[in-house]
């Protein structure tokens, strides 16, 4: 099953969850939300993971703009309603 995702991330700067603006498939993705760190513990993270929690997140609040790196602070998010 393939599922839609987006990354949403426990902001450094404000303590709020921002939802990271970019949405993208996954095969064999987990069906719950969930942190990076808890999710993909061995470390390994999907391509599409890897590559979009690496992109500038900027604070609604602060406005500043910062690459997360904290695993423990991004979350998977799967989409509702996205079944294909
Ligand atoms: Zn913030």
């Amino acid at each position: 099953m393939v599922l839609q995702y987006r990354l949403d991330v426990v902001c450094d700067d404000c303590g709020d969850v921002h939802e990271m603006s970019m949405h993208f498939m996954l095969a064999e993705g987990p069906p719950a939300a969930g942190t990076l760190e808890a999710l993909f513990s061995d470390g390994e993270l999907p391509p599409q993971v890897e590559l979009f929690a690496g992109t500038p997140v900027a604070c609604p609040r602060t406005e500043r703009v910062y690459v997360p790196e904290d695993r423990a602070r991004i979350l998977l998010v799967p989409q509702e309603g996205s079944r294909y």
